[in-house]
């Protein structure tokens, strides 16, 4: 099935060139030069796999445009789009809920295997199982639902994004073991992911203020110093 995505950016020659690109590697791509125009086609279109948001937009910026749609929607992928000196940007993007970023000037074909990266992840192109999975983990009071990807905490279902819904999944199976940042990225963003790692420790962040009673002194995601987490159920 074809990749769903959806271009939001102003600037037309930008747009053009990357919605050009991800439909000569078959996408089906629809463009949106305001946020206003973005909520409205996922209002009335088929769900997208993939949304690339550009953070400077007329009206709503790519932030508010990013937490509008994660309000009713998990299941989709979203891209920030954010310009070199807006370093912060990167951070407040994936606290309110990107599942990756770029900075511009960025390369179009890191952006294409970046969405390539997320189609694998978000719901609708999940891996194939392995008939020796478990469909249901228990972890203490948590258990996770890998049929309907759901996470839940004493029986009441935790709303996740698709990479936060991974994260939990790696340390299902891992659980009790330190786990490296570099694994979590690996394990979750694929091989071949150009990121740096920090966007594990906000991917964490946001998890902790989701499945912890007391985000500030974590019980279930404990942090391993100089190294990585550790799930504890
Ligand atoms: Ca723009």
């Amino acid at each position: 099935m074809a990749k769903r995505v959806l271009v939001v950016e102003d600037e037309a020659p930008i747009r053009e060139l990357i919605s050009l690109n991800l439909r000569l590697s078959d996408c089906q791509v629809d463009e949106a030069e305001s946020a206003e125009k973005a909520l409205t086609l996922i209002e009335t279109n088929q769900p997208y796999d993939v949304a690339i948001l550009d953070v400077m937009l007329p009206g709503m910026n790519g932030f508010s445009l990013c937490e509008t749609i994660r309000r009713q929607n998990n299941s989709i992928g979203i891209i920030i789009l954010s310009a070199k000196s807006q370093e912060q940007d990167k951070i407040q993007g994936l606290s309110i809920g990107a599942d990756d970023y770029m900075t511009k000037p960025f390369s179009v074909s890191e952006l294409l295997a970046r969405v390539e990266a997320l189609c694998r992840r978000v719901g609708r192109t999940a891996p194939e199982q392995t008939s020796q999975q478990a469909d249901r983990i228990q972890s203490g009071i948590f258990a996770l639902d890998r049929k309907s990807r759901i996470l839940y905490k004493r029986d009441q279902p935790i709303d996740l994004t698709q990479v936060e819904f991974q994260i939990m999944e790696l340390f299902f199976e891992n659980q009790g073991t330190a786990m490296v940042r570099e694994k979590i990225l690996e394990g979750v963003w694929g091989e071949n992911y150009f990121g740096d790692v920090k966007i594990v420790d906000v991917n964490i962040r946001r998890l902790r203020m989701k499945i912890e009673d007391e985000p500030s002194s974590p019980q279930h995601i404990l942090t391993v110093w100089g190294y990585g987490y550790r799930w504890k159920g």
